[in-house]
């Protein structure tokens, strides 16, 4: 199903702290249900009710204020959507909300419901227990004043509830206007599925082919496999099963799909270069010249000293790092005579079968040590996807291309994206929730660009739009096949 974005819309950051301010009877609790969620709404009326006789309740006013206020701070101070649903014409109390915001550095918006005095008059007649008609043409007058008053107060933005309204991620800003262009005039971006963890139950093998055949369905081009000896604690528990890639590798590439197979990224401290130039060879050859292969310094000492494998300084691996890609270029060229390179010298190369077309070199980490090196000798580099810190870093990348006198085209940038994909805003809020662990929702929802598809589109679009080439995607709830065709849509906007 096609995802479709909404041109005018009024952008509302997500998350952010939300003051509607209006008579009684303009629409503010209706407009609050149709975007947020019940928890997220903190609703005078409904504090009346909860600490007193009913919504209507005036004498449980300063009770159910004092419960409102309360709920204000502490939500806002975990940076959670609130949504502050009471007339809002205090202007001492819109300040106080204000201020909870600017501490947590949340965005804070107002939104003005100054709907016309008739229809407001006509609502209020309609109700089981309507306003006094004086007490609602005070109201009505104050609306007026109000107006007025808002621009002055500091707001992020301050805007009417009659105009239709989008939440747009807050750690995405952008993320919507680069959505209607990918709509307009799509750009092609490249999905790459990065399997982490392996929830297979009883059949490895049949789960592997379930879920690289609903990759290859919903327009994946690859599939790539961490290499780790122990399941990494940032996705899973250690006696949790994380498969040999390059053996796993085997077993995909007897798959007719397509698919092109790698890893991200390789330690070169798990296998000695040469061995692995053997092993990416020949997956290449088994799989039709469909091979990649990611490379990187390594990072996790316990893996190493668990498999007695010696785990040199960063200033080592990286040395070790630069070696490799050498011996993986010698091992793959044509011919068998003698190389001596500038790291490596072997007396032959003789290693059959050879590749079936030049494997790509990816290295990933973002260090600066590891950005001259992939700038010197990679053909890729992989680097997180978060907006800001890419922006920091392809300047860096660009300019040890410069330095090496290479043209930064002929090293595509690709990026590891673990996002949080919901159906809906309250399926992705449930995801951030299941799936936190001990860190705070809030964050957890920015780390992992939580969202749903047309807000991954959209920071996809900056993405592409900055020079990335492929986005390896790795999902932190993927449990099997059924789980893919949530991104099918994504992807398949920049097919
Ligand atoms: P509040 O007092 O500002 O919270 O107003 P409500 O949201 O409770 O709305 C008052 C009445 O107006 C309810 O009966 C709503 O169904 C109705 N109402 C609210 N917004 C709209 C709207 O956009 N269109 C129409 N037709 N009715 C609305
Ligand atoms: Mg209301």
């Amino acid at each position: 199903m096609p995802v479709t974005v909404n041109a005018g819309t009024q952008l509302i950051p997500d998350p952010a702290l939300i003051v509607l301010v209006g008579a009684a009877g303009s629409g503010k609790s209706t407009w609050a249900a149709r975007h947020y969620l019940p928890t997220e709404i903190v609703s005078s009326d409904r504090l009346r009710a909860v600490v007193g006789s009913g919504e209507h309740d005036l004498d449980a006013s300063d009770d159910a204020f004092s419960l409102l206020e309360h709920i204000v701070a502490a939500r806002v101070g975990r940076r959670l959507t609130t949504v502050v649903d009471t007339l809002g014409l205090s202007p001492d109390r819109r300040r106080g909300y204000l201020a909870h915001a600017r501490r947590a550095g949340l965005p804070a918006v107002a939104v003005l419901f100054d709907t016309d005095a008739a229809v407001c008059r006509q609502r209020n007649r309609s109700r089981d227990r309507s306003v006094p008609a004086a007490v609602l043409d005070a109201q009505l007058a104050q609306v007026r004043d109000t107006g007025g008053q808002l621009a002055a107060e500091g707001w992020d933005a301050v805007l009417r509830g009659s105009a239709g309204h989008e939440t747009e991620p807050a750690h995405s800003p952008g993320s919507r206007g680069a959505a209607l262009r990918q709509q307009d005039r799509p750009a092609g971006l490249e999905f790459i599925l990065q399997i982490s963890r392996f929830g297979w139950g009883e059949d490895p093998a049949g789960w592997l082919r379930s879920v690289a055949s609903a990759a290859a369905e919903a327009g994946f081009a690859g599939l790539a496999l961490m290499d780790h000896l122990i399941q990494i604690p940032q996705v899973g528990r250690s006696w949790e099963p994380i498969p040999e890639p390059w053996v796993t590798l085997g077993l995909l590439a007897g798959l007719d799909n397509g698919l092109r197979l790698g890893t991200l990224v390789t330690p070169v401290t798990f296998r000695p270069p040469g061995v692995l130039a053997k092993t990416v060879a020949t997956l290449d050859a088994l799989s039709g010249g469909r091979a990649f292969c990611g490379i990187g310094a390594g990072w996790w000492a316990r893996e190493h000293a668990a498999f007695g494998l010696p785990f040199p300084s960063a200033g080592t691996r990286l040395a070790m790092l630069e070696t490799e890609i050498e011996m993986l270029r010698a091992l793959w060229q044509p011919g068998t005579k003698a190389y001596r390179g500038r790291h490596v010298h072997l007396p032959e190369t003789t290693c059959y079968p050879r590749p079936v077309t030049p494997i790509p070199v990816i290295v990933g980490g973002s260090g600066e040590r590891t950005l001259g090196i992939a700038a010197r000798l990679a053909d890729g580099c992989n680097l997180p996807s978060d907006v800001a810190s890419l922006d920091a870093r392809l300047p860096v990348l660009q300019a040890h291309c410069a330095r090496a006198g290479r043209d930064p085209a002929e090293v595509t940038v690709t990026v590891l994206d673990v996002p949080v994909i919901g159906r809906d805003r309250e399926h992705a809020a449930a995801l951030v929730e299941s799936l936190r662990g001990p860190t705070e929702a809030a964050a957890f929802a920015r780390r992992h660009h939580a969202g749903v598809a047309a807000d991954h589109i959209g920071r996809y679009r900056l993405l592409a739009e900055r020079g990335v080439s492929a986005v390896f995607v790795s999902l932190p709830d993927l449990a099997g096949p059924g789980d893919l065709a949530r991104l099918a849509p994504v992807v398949g906007s920049f097919a």
